[in-house]
């Protein structure tokens, strides 16, 4: 029988908070609701902010839990060379191009924001002739690859993706995805041969994922990721996203803000019973 397969996918660039155990907990209860099994994939394609020792704290702390997970765990790193095939097969097709543009330069001209609050990037880089990207490129520059996103759209007409949720028990949902309002998406990072968008969706089809299961925050990546997944020939997951774990001044907590750390919380002597109960588990 085809189970379904639901994942937890965190990036070890720091200890997980409170937040990253509510996302945690509750795949794993979705999964054990829909008989289905839970998978942990280590997203380190961001190679000088993940570090080895956040991987295993990773492992120690949802252990602590009481979570358990199938092995081999999936690690990014590992797949770089699937990400650049991938990309490459958007190249061929003439829907990526090389952007030289730096961070300055990116805030200085940018027309607004996309729903990360991200500079939105003009295209200026997309009337670059072939043979400027030839004397960039001679000159050793290295680039950001984008997604021209308005001809992929014209490629795959309207988007729609579906929504489960809040409880495994509910009926999906549809909902447009709205890729435009992201622009022209980074989809290969200067000197990485992926980036979030691109390895998420080529991942969660290779592990078969049928449930995504993240934040309420990331719901608007989906546009993107729905996008690819078409271009790519890619598998759709239904997607859930959950309630966000807010800190006392009502904002969400983030491993920047130094929000409290899992490790803390049992370094002060707090019960993995206790945390659970008091997100609700
Ligand atoms: N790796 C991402 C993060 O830690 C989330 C992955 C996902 O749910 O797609 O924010």
């Amino acid at each position: 029988m085809l189970r379904p397969v639901l994942r937890f996918a965190p990036s070890p660039n720091g200890l997980l908070h409170l937040g990253h155990a509510y996302s945690a907990l509750f795949t794993s209860v979705w999964a054990e609701a829909l008989g289905g099994r839970f998978l942990i994939r280590i997203e380190d394609t961001d190679l000088t902010r993940s570090k080895p020792e956040f991987t295993e704290a990773i492992f120690a702390d949802l252990a602590w839990l009481g979570l358990s997970w199938e092995e081999p765990v999936l690690r990014q790193s590992t797949r770089f060379p699937l990400y650049a095939a991938a990309a490459d097969r958007l190249k061929a097709r003439d829907l990526l191009y090389p952007c030289f543009c730096s961070r300055t330069e990116l805030a200085a001209s940018s027309t607004g924001t996309d729903p990360d609050g991200a500079p939105l990037y003009p295209g200026t880089c997309r009337h670059l002739s072939a043979a400027e990207v030839k004397q960039r490129f001679a000159e050793g520059r290295v680039a950001n690859w984008r997604l021209k996103t308005d001809e992929a759209m014209a490629l795959t007409g309207l988007l729609t993706y579906s929504v489960a949720g809040p409880t495994p028990a509910d009926r999906p949902q549809i909902r447009y995805a709205r890729p435009e309002r992201w622009g022209d998406v980074v989809l290969q990072r200067k000197g990485t041969p992926t980036s979030y968008h691109l390895s998420v969706v080529i991942d969660d089809d290779a592990q078969g994922v049928t449930h995504v299961t993240r934040g309420r925050d990331m719901e608007p990546s989906t546009d993107i990721h729905v996008l690819l997944q078409m271009l790519l020939g890619l598998s759709s997951p239904l997607y859930t996203f959950h309630k966000l774990i807010l800190d006392a001044e009502g904002k969400k907590l983030s491993k920047s803000k130094g929000s409290t750390s899992l490790r803390s919380l049992r370094e002060a002597g707090r019960t993995a019973e206790e945390i659970r109960r008091e997100l609700g588990f």
